[in-house]
């Protein structure tokens, strides 16, 4: 349990109500949810990427983890969800969105994870149940430092390498950004990272007319994102 919760007495931090608390705590007491059709989020796009970046700068800063009151969550999310913001991000054990955006509990956030985060089918439509049916207003495509499907495309892009079994077919989306970067200064790999969130973002509204139509219209908003491992940052300016 993390300072704050002892500082305060954990019966004391976890019997404080409102948006107050959800605000000093980031979401470690979700808020009641609703089923599909339901009640959604009243938070905007922009109000959800500020919530995101007070998260992980609490996270960068004072990275504890609470011991999240997990029973109590569960019973307010069993009616169905309401989350205020969707993630997708990389499938590596080393950037789950809930704990780096300061420790989000069940119900907030909508993640959908694969190595590279990848726009595929299955994730498009993902995304779009998640906006249309969920209301969920904020669409963030991330990346991450020395990304291991994204280090595979360069290889493959820059010294011909190949992967066993589906590896390779399921990098080739991740090859032409590598090949988009390979003349750039700097790390190829930050860079086709960098280069992939962005195209993926770009790729979710092409393919997706719900998700382009909500754009249009200021109701959702897609953004991509750099998670750096060294120092725990997630920069949303691409
Ligand atoms: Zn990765």
């Amino acid at each position: 349990m993390c300072e704050r919760c002892t500082g305060m007495g954990r019966r004391a931090f976890l019997g404080l109500a409102g948006a107050a608390v959800a605000g000093l705590a980031g979401g470690f007491i979700a808020s009641p949810a609703h089923a599909a059709g339901g009640p959604k989020t009243e938070l905007t796009a922009d109000q959800a990427l500020e919530k995101l970046k007070a998260g992980n700068a609490r996270y960068v800063t004072d990275a504890q983890v609470c011991a999240a009151d997990l029973s109590g969550q569960r019973h307010h999310v069993t009616a169905g969800q309401a989350p205020w913001a969707t993630v997708i991000s990389c499938a590596d054990s080393r950037v789950p969105p809930e704990l780096l955006f300061g420790g989000l509990g069940l119900g907030e956030i909508f993640v959908i994870r694969n190595a590279g985060n990848l726009i595929d089918l299955d994730v498009v439509g993902t995304v779009e149940y998640g906006a249309a049916v969920l209301g969920s207003p904020l669409v963030v495509v991330m990346g991450h430092q020395r990304c291991g499907a994204v280090a595979a495309a360069c290889d493959t892009a820059i010294k011909n390498a190949t992967f066993p079994g589906s590896i390779g077919q399921m990098i080739e989306p991740i090859v032409p950004s590598a090949l988009a970067v390979k003349d750039v200064p700097g790390d190829i790999v930050t860079n086709a990272v960098k280069e992939n969130a962005k195209r993926q973002a770009a790729r979710l509204v092409e393919r997706s007319p719900i998700v382009s139509g909500l754009v249009q219209s200021s109701k959702v908003k897609v953004v991509s994102a750099f998670y750096d491992l060294d120092s725990g940052k997630v920069d949303f300016a691409l």
